[in-house]
């Protein structure tokens, strides 16, 4: 068979392939396309736009057959999804090493790149789409709980309790918001123009509750936050409207982000156009419509700006709306910073990461055994141990169970070691696979994104995720990827990823050792390099050797 088919990776502990790296590789390249995970399984694509598992059916097949055969000593090679050889290498080697999505530079646009897609010769990886590692919405709610739990810590003494945060946008990513603010204790008050999509979140239970008004919806932020109560209230209306409307009110907003998809002009609803018309008059006037959000994106970037004079947190979420307002000519679009430099890298100077595992074996208890074991490993992390209890009640699993938190430098390693003795002791039913995101900190080179802004400027700088996937070659990862143009597309990012099996036994724990301590290490040494002292600090106070800065 070779066209579309359900896909479901197989649970427990029998062996299908001839190692467990083999059948983790399997399992993990099936779990992707399972359709309780991917968004178009029949057509391969994991999330993301079109971030494939694998380039076709054909492919994918192949790669199923050579993942069920491989020796523990052989290494398959995939080319932008598509299994193009295996090579005798060694136990300690990866079982698969993957390229995705690559073009020389001068080459690497979104034009060429669907030229050469169309002519069967690549495909987009996205980040853990062709790496074998995407674990549903779970990744994204984590990620954005982490940057409010950031937000906390910076300004309101590690919880939002007691404030409000204003944003937009309650779509597939920007609806985690509600329910990542609530996580931190605060109140959220969401802003979008489709009532389906306040529906969706409420039904799914990231968003608490729908207000009639605009005045109703204020009345409810105010009161829950007196109370210091957490609260998510989804209003319907235009965010070009109603965020410059609560600022002329003064609403008492502490906190001000945005994640409506500013990215793309034609999916931004400009000022004067209901939303039923909003399809057609981007089909047929996409030059007027560009015009049209981009000036309505202008008057809501200023509003934001205005809350932050008056004293609140503003930040742009990660979808360029403060470069559309600059477009449309609005010349303080950039005073407040992206959320990478003003929450996420200082973390990352920690080598702090999405550090995140699956469990084999399919039976959720494994990832409550292993949530039990995060807290115990670190009692004192209360963030950590917040959002490890709020998961366990408020998670859906998506596939194979898994699980997802920020750990760092010296700490994943802690964690990779437990998981391996625990598989060892049979407290696990089956092995554990853990790897990454590709958004960590030595891993991708980003500069609208996870390096914008760097201190020494070196935002541009992409030998960071080429090293950071050869240090994971020679530690011992059980896969490993270099990927091109995720999260913000082609010619705009360079990032690399690993995963590593832990099966219980001493192998893997001396290569989860050596992994988990090397692959954050280069996120230390990636921030040190650039000047952070914070990152100084890590590296003297961890024992990690930097030549050039630390003695
Ligand atoms: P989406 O298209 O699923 O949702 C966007 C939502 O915005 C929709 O519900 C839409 O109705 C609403 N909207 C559009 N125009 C509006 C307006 N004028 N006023 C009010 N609401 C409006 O998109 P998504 O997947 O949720 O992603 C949203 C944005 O966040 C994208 O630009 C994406 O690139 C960015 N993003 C950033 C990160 C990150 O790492 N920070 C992660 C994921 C997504």
């Amino acid at each position: 068979m070779t066209g579309p088919r359900t896909v479901r990776a197989p649970r427990g502990g029998e062996l299908t392939a001839r190692g467990w790296p083999q059948e983790a590789a399997l399992r993990m390249l099936q779990n992707n396309l399972d359709p309780e995970v991917a968004e178009h399984p029949e057509r391969l694509v994991v999330y993301g736009g079109s971030g494939k598992a694998a380039r076709d059916w054909r492919s994918f097949d192949a790669m199923v057959a050579t993942l069920r055969d491989l020796r523990p000593d052989e290494t398959m090679l995939v080319q932008s999804g598509r299994p193009v050889g295996v090579l005798t290498t060694h136990e300690w080697a990866p079982r698969v090493l993957i390229a995705n999505s690559n073009l020389v530079g001068d080459w690497a646009t979104w034009e060429e790149f669907r030229r050469l897609e169309a002519l069967g010769l690549t495909m987009y990886g996205q980040m853990t789409a062709g790496s074998w590692i995407y674990i549903g919405t779970q990744g994204i709610l984590q990620g954005t709980y982490e940057t409010f739990a950031a937000v906390a810590a910076k300004r309101f003494g590690g919880s939002l309790a007691g404030t409000i945060t204003l944003t937009a946008g309650l779509g597939g990513m920007g609806g985690a918001q509600p329910l990542a603010v609530t996580m931190n204790g605060g109140v959220a008050l969401c802003v979008d123009c489709d009532p389906r999509a306040i529906a969706r979140r409420i039904e799914h239970g990231y968003l608490d509750v729908a207000a009639d008004s605009l005045d109703e919806a204020l009345a409810l932020a105010e009161r829950a936050g007196a109370e210091r109560r957490a609260l998510s209230v989804g209003v319907l209306g235009n965010a070009a409207e109603v965020v410059p409307e609560l600022l002329a009110r003064g609403a008492p907003i502490d906190v001000v982000t945005d994640q409506t998809s500013a990215h793309d002009p034609l999916a931004y609803l400009p000022l004067g156009v209901d939303l039923a018309d909003m399809a057609d008059l981007a089909a047929e006037r996409p030059a007027e419509f560009t015009r049209r959000a981009r000036e309505s994106m202008a008057r809501h970037v200023e509003a934001m700006v205005g809350f932050q004079d008056a004293g609140a947190e503003v930040f742009d979420y990660g979808n360029s709306i403060r470069g559309e307002a600059r477009l449309a000519g609005y010349g303080r679009a950039f005073d407040f910073p992206g959320f990478v430099p003003a929450y996420i890298r200082p973390l990352f100077c920690e080598g702090k990461g999405p550090f995140r595992w699956a469990a084999l074996s399919g039976d959720p208890r494994d990832i409550a055994a292993t949530d039990r074991a995060i807290l115990d490993l670190f009692p004192e992390n209360e963030p950590l141990r917040r959002w490890i209890s709020l998961a366990g009640e408020r998670v859906r699993f998506q596939g194979l169970p898994a699980r997802i938190c920020w750990l760092g430098y010296g700490e994943r390693e802690r964690a990779g070691e437990r998981f391996n003795a625990m598989v060892a002791s049979g407290e696990l039913a089956a092995p554990v696979v853990i790897g990454r995101d590709h958004l960590d900190c030595g891993s991708v080179a980003s500069p609208y994104r996870e390096t914008e802004g760097m201190r020494d400027g070196s935002d541009a700088i992409a030998d960071w995720p080429l090293l950071n996937a050869m240090v994971n070659v020679a530690s011992g990862a059980s896969w490993v990827s270099i990927h091109h143009g995720g999260g913000v597309g082609m010619g705009r990012s360079l990032h690399a990823g690993q995963v590593t099996v832990a099966d219980g036994s001493a192998l893997a724990g001396e290569k989860i050792r050596r992994v988990l301590t090397n692959d954050p290490g280069t996120g230390v040494i990636r921030h040190v390099d650039a000047g952070y002292p914070e990152a100084e600090t890590v590296a003297e106070e961890r024992g990690l050797r930097v030549p050039m800065r630390v003695p």
